[in-house]
């Protein structure tokens, strides 16, 4: 096992520790995956725990994952985004928002999508104790199983906050825990153009690209996500869910 403090490529015996318990077979989902790459790019709290990427990949796969919704303005048009582009998605909701609009966590599911926990209130992790950060995974995954009758595949803290409360608790719950490698919404401010130009810079076969459906006025990000899987297309990518990237893993 290699680790380091940038660019950390860990191997399949860190990941078997993170990872104990989840819905997947470790040791196939390890050893299939081989060295994941994580990249510390939010935090520096613990992130040698999360799934940042997946390399190798050899297929040109990147996985979509879209954040705090669901939203009765956004998630619509990210659904249809994602069938014009004959594209699938993991949304990570957020719980509260989950019971309140079961409808659209239910259409993300029919469209064949998946549907991740991202914590019942999108609170600030570091400043939750151990319980309160157990109550949060829970809760959030507790939402997310009523309304679509499984398990999360995946958890995601709020902002990439990975503090070690949080892995305890989603290791707890068996949830491995994914975050990304590039952001639609890296700059707020900045154009559809830029922000799908920041995206496409990077992108890479094994990418997690996230972007967000509710949390705010997405309607830039939405623009640029047009941009980005119209572009991805025509490189001969397909966008597919989290669970999809890691079955292709080599
Ligand atoms: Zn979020």
């Amino acid at each position: 096992m290699t680790l380091r403090r940038t660019g950390i490529r860990i191997a399949a015996v860190a990941l078997a520790v993170v990872l104990a318990g989840s819905a997947y077979s470790v040791l196939s989902w390890a050893a299939a995956a081989g060295a994941v790459e994580v990249r510390n790019t939010e935090t520096a709290v613990n992130v040698a725990t999360a799934l940042h990427s997946v390399t190798p990949m050899r297929e040109r796969l990147v996985a979509l994952t879209v954040d705090d919704g669901p939203s009765p303005l956004y998630t619509p048009e990210v659904l249809a985004l994602l069938g014009k582009y004959d594209a699938h998605a993991t949304f990570f909701v957020i719980g509260k928002l989950a019971v309140r609009h079961p409808d659209l966590v239910r259409r993300e599911v029919a469209q064949g999508s998946e549907v991740g926990d991202h914590t019942w209130s999108h609170p600030k992790m570091r400043l939750l104790t151990a319980a309160q950060t157990r109550d949060e995974v829970f809760r959030g995954a507790d939402a997310v199983t009523g309304i679509t009758g499984t398990k999360p595949p995946f958890f995601r803290p709020p902002r990439g906050e990975l503090t070690p409360e949080v892995s305890q608790a989603a290791a707890e719950r068996g949830i491995p825990i994914a975050l990304w490698d590039v952001a639609v919404d890296h700059d707020l401010h900045s154009t559809p153009l830029v922000k799908a130009s920041w995206v496409l810079d990077r992108v890479h076969p094994g990418s997690i690209i996230l972007m967000h459906d509710g949390g705010g006025d997405r309607s830039g990000s939405m623009a640029a996500m047009e941009i980005v899987l119209r572009v991805l297309k025509s490189r001969g990518y397909r966008i597919v869910t989290l669970s999809e990237l890691l079955r292709h893993a080599r």
